[in-house]
């Protein structure tokens, strides 16, 4: 079969590889149909790199198939079933999953590829850049068929969006600014919304962006680069924003001159190339709270109602379905902020 893999430090190949043969019995063989192109991908190709990965791994993490083998100990699944991956399920033996942390999980960092120890799929194990992949069944979530694959495929980082959500306890009075309107700011624009935010400012260079955050369910978008982003938000919410979400990566100091005495600041976005200068003296005297989020932890089950249920407009994420063999324009184009997610069909 065919497959992009990680040959060396900025370089993705198609190539042909092996069809993954099923070796343990608690693993599944699935068909990929929808792989969604992600800002991690980016980031491990990079020279230097700004994400670790394995060389001369398949990769692909966002990813929804098809059931096509089972091995004999993994129970309450079919062949044909339509499922949810989660990439990076935790050991669940480990301190940090046994915490409740499996998104921390410490093997999964250790990238130690040990038989029984699970490491992120198409990150450090082989991925979804391919027509096959092998997964554990602990990473297996049932999906009604019905939700279109291109529409699953947006499952890893849908539940990365709720398990962060989560956090804020958003209400039907609160205000709340998102930072960045790529694919991650679109999802926290939507759940803001499903959530009965009163007022919602999304602030976004890129016009199609800001197009789409409306669509989404933004009331008001900013240019930052040609509007003062603060001056609107003071206009709109008189003393700051209740909330802010930091989807971008540099913009925490941003995301605490932004919110009100009292608010809360939650960063998501994903840049270990910076390390921004906090205003502490703003921090301590509005009481601002912070919270951190990575990725999803007990949220795919969420993720697969949400899905189902049909009443988020996930399809305003997706700008394009490609098959593999351009995976390297879809690439540049993210790289140039062209394109929201774009979805490869192997
Ligand atoms: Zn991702
Ligand atoms: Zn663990």
């Amino acid at each position: 079969m065919k497959a992009a893999v990680f040959e060396d430090i900025g370089k993705l190949v198609i190539k042909e590889v092996e069809k993954p043969v099923l070796k343990r019995s608690t693993d599944a063989l699935i068909r990929v149909k929808g792989v969604g192109v992600c800002g991690t991908d980016l980031h491990i190709l990079q020279v230097p790199p700004a994400h670790p990965a394995k060389k001369g791994n398949i990769l692909g993490h966002e990813f929804t198939g098809e059931i096509v083998q089972l091995g004999e100990e993994v129970q309450g699944f079919s062949v044909g079933e339509q499922v949810l991956i989660d990439p990076h399920p935790g050991c669940g033996v480990c301190d940090e999953c046994r915490r409740g942390f499996p998104d921390n999980c410490i093997p999964l960092y250790q990238t130690s590829g040990e038989e029984g120890h699970p490491d992120t799929i198409g990150i450090f194990s082989p991925g979804a850049y391919a027509e096959y992949v092998i997964v554990p069944r602990q990473s297996l979530y049932k999906i009604d068929a019905k939700v279109p694959a291109e529409i699953a495929a947006l499952a890893e980082p849908l539940t990365c969006v709720l398990n962060a959500a989560d956090k804020l306890q958003v209400q039907p009075s609160s205000y709340v600014v998102v930072l960045g309107a790529g694919p991650i700011g679109l999802l926290f624009t939507m759940i803001m919304k499903a959530r009965g935010a009163s007022k919602i400012i999304v602030s976004e260079p890129a016009a199609f962006r800001r197009d789409a955050a409306l669509e989404c369910g933004a009331d008001i978008v900013v240019d930052p680069n040609s509007e003062d982003l603060k001056r609107v938000v003071f206009r709109e919410m008189g003393k700051g924003a209740d909330y802010c979400i930091e989807a971008v990566g540099p913009l925490l100091p941003t995301a605490i001159e932004l919110v009100r005495a009292g608010g809360k600041v939650l960063q998501f976005g994903h840049d270990e190339t910076v390390n921004p200068e906090v205003p502490v003296g703003e921090l301590l005297k509005k009481e601002v709270i912070v919270y951190g989020a990575f990725i999803g932890k007990h949220s795919f089950e969420k993720t697969v109602r949400v899905m189902e249920s049909g009443k988020l407009p996930l399809e305003k994420v997706v700008s394009h379905t490609m098959p593999l063999s351009e995976i390297h324009t879809a690439l540049s184009m993210l790289q140039r902020g062209e394109g929201l997610k774009i979805i490869i069909t192997p």
